[in-house]
């Protein structure tokens, strides 16, 4: 029979849990709102022994908002670390199912999660290298270089990138509590609402201006990544990138700074193909989270 595993995706707002296969497909989910580790956590835990006990599965993946440290060989393996949001710092998620559960668990960012499930399922099929953000709440990048998960001395946190901003075009302070104008400063979904003085983004119709600024932004940080890490293919998802007009603004920006250095013909001839949308619509979070307990199962 084919093998089930559990996969929780820790997002900010809310954990999704679901049971899935090795196939990609996902058997059943649950949303819970994420408030305090001690409400949260309890009807996580609730939901994983309910489904343990109809249809047990053999891993359990986590990928989660961060910084979290994905470093096995650490102590703080496992746990949310430096986050202001309430309750969770220095939460030891992985050691608060390891509690309920003796199986295989795999654990590492919630875009790093993403762009496996992506790899596993998605639009990263057959790549050892490809990079996955999300613009949404944040920016955040993950992916995998060289057939590995992206770590290093912690883990990128390419959304907070410096990129050009020109404050003549764009007098916008940013919104970055850290770096005020940083990428997620500027690009993210919050900063689109506060510049534009509008509730949500859906406010501002397609051919707004507000989408070529934005895809300029983007633009920067995808160029950026094909210099710095030289991925074989950029996957956006999250929220903004809902707004389909993006790619092709996106795309015709990146060939645009990258000014006929990268001559490779993914960039020359085939960036429709390189920088694309989710294959994985609303699905590559938690899908990577079912695929990083399918990895910790085999010991990958
Ligand atoms: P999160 O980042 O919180 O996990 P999302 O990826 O859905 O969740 O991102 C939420 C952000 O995306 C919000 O700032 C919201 O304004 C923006 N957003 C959501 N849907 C759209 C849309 N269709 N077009 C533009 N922006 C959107
Ligand atoms: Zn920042």
């Amino acid at each position: 029979m084919n093998k089930l595993f559990a996969g929780i995706e820790a997002g900010g707002t809310k954990f999704v849990c679901a049971i899935g296969d090795s196939s990609g497909t996902i058997l059943n989910r649950e949303v819970i709102p994420t408030t305090v580790p001690d409400e949260t956590m309890p009807l996580v835990i609730k939901y994983l022994q309910d489904n343990y006990a109809k249809t047990p599965f053999s891993a359990i993946g986590v990928a989660s908002f961060g910084p979290v440290d994905p470093d096995p060989n650490s102590p703080t393996f496992g746990y949310i670390t430096t986050t202001p949001k309430p309750g969770w710092t220095m939460f030891n998620l992985l050691g608060a199912l390891k509690k309920h559960f003796q199986l295989p668990m795999g654990f590492d960012t919630d875009v790093n999660g993403a762009a496996l499930g992506e790899y596993r399922w998605g639009a990263g099929q057959g790549l050892d290298s490809l990079i996955y953000y999300t613009i949404g709440t944040g920016i955040g990048a993950g992916g995998m270089l060289s057939g590995k998960m992206m770590h290093g001395m912690m883990h990128p946190e390419a959304g907070h990138m410096f990129i050009p901003h020109d404050k003549v075009a764009d007098a916008f302070a940013g919104v970055c509590p850290f770096h005020g104008d940083c990428l997620e400063g500027l690009a993210s979904g919050p900063s689109i609402m506060k510049r534009w003085q509008v509730k949500s983004a859906l406010d501002l119709p397609p051919d707004h201006e507000a989408w070529d600024l934005e895809a300029k932004y983007l633009a920067y940080a995808m160029a950026n990544t094909v210099m710095v890490l030289s991925p074989q293919k950029i996957i956006l998802g999250g929220g903004v990138m809902k707004q389909q007009q993006l790619f092709p603004k996106i795309r015709q920006k990146t060939v645009e700074f990258l000014a006929g250095y990268i001559k490779h013909k993914n960039i020359i001839e085939n960036i429709d193909d390189y920088i694309v949308p989710q294959g994985l619509p609303g699905d590559s979070g938690i899908c990577g989270a079912i695929a990083l307990a399918e990895n910790a199962f085999n010991n990958l």
